[in-house]
């Protein structure tokens, strides 16, 4: 079976990537996208974009141009996706969710929509990440209470958000592993700690530079020895293929709100 998908974001550096997958993907079938009109398309193969029907788009009621999707997947921007998933709703589409930078009160709004549309929110569609995720819950399990535990991220230049949302993605896992609340013990931009330190706090250091497509370390340490668990992402195609494996899975689930461990069946 073939799901009829749409590309909300095309000219973007993960959209780009997007068409690329969905071109891939045996049962993946490209009906269209979108880009945002004053988009420059700087060495971006417009004829690409044409082929795939991607409209020039300022406002979500243009999205009414591509009602033959079945599945929306959004690499945008925090305000385009907030209107993007108000349109899905109302048109009964399902909606993968790849941009990051939500606030809390933003992430409720985006459960309560999913009472009535399936939705996948994936900071990080990649499968290696969703992986170290499930390696960061047995081992906060297993040594949670080692005296640090610290999270650092680097990304290229451009990058919007800090942390990134795998980063806090991370620290959520391992605190709700340890039946902390991250919103009180998360620590971020630390510079080094002196004196004595409070065991509850999970500490998150970025590095943003050059074209690092992703990188991301926890460490967990105490006097003695340390485990580092890390996920490096060396091409966009990583993000963009757990995409449509995200799309094609939605294509099958009822309303509700999911994450990649639902995709890949980590949970
Ligand atoms: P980008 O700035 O290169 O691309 C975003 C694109 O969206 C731009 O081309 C912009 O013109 C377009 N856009 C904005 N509003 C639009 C609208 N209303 N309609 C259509 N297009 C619109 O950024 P990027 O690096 O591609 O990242 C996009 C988002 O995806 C960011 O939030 C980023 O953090 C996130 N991201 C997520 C993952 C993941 O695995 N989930 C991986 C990489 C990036």
């Amino acid at each position: 079976m073939k799901v009829k998908v749409a590309i909300l974001g095309c000219s973007g550096r993960m959209g780009r990537n997007l068409i690329q997958a969905a071109h891939e993907h045996e049962n993946i079938d490209l009906v269209g996208g979108s880009v945002r009109a004053s988009s420059s398309f700087v060495g971006f193969d417009l004829g690409e974009l044409a082929g795939i029907g991607a409209i020039g788009l300022t406002a979500s009621t243009e999205l009414n141009q591509l009602t033959s999707a079945d599945v929306f997947i959004d690499f945008t921007s925090i305000e385009a996706t907030l209107e993007n998933i108000a349109w899905c709703k109302k048109h009964n589409k399902a909606l993968v969710i790849g941009t990051t930078g939500f606030s809390a009160e933003q992430i409720s709004l985006i459960k309560t929509a999913s009472d009535l549309m399936p939705i996948v929110l994936a900071p990080n569609t990649s499968v290696g990440v969703n992986l170290m995720f499930k390696l960061l819950e047995v081992t906060a399990k297993a040594i949670g209470d080692y005296t640090d535990i610290e999270i650092f991220e680097a990304h290229h230049r451009f990058k919007k958000d800090a942390p990134s949302g795998t980063a806090v993605k991370m620290g959520q896992v391992i605190a709700d592993t340890l039946g902390r609340d991250l919103n009180k013990c998360a620590v971020y931009g630390r510079e080094g700690i002196t004196g004595e330190r409070d065991k509850e706090t999970i500490g998150f250091a970025t590095v943003r530079a050059g074209d690092i497509v992703g990188e991301h370390t926890a460490f967990f340490a105490d006097l003695g020895e340390r485990i580092e668990i890390t996920h490096k992402a060396s091409s966009r195609m990583t993000f963009a293929l757990g995409a449509m494996r995200a799309a094609f899975w939605l294509s099958e689930a009822d309303n509700g709100f999911y994450d990649m461990q639902d995709v890949l069946g980590l949970k």
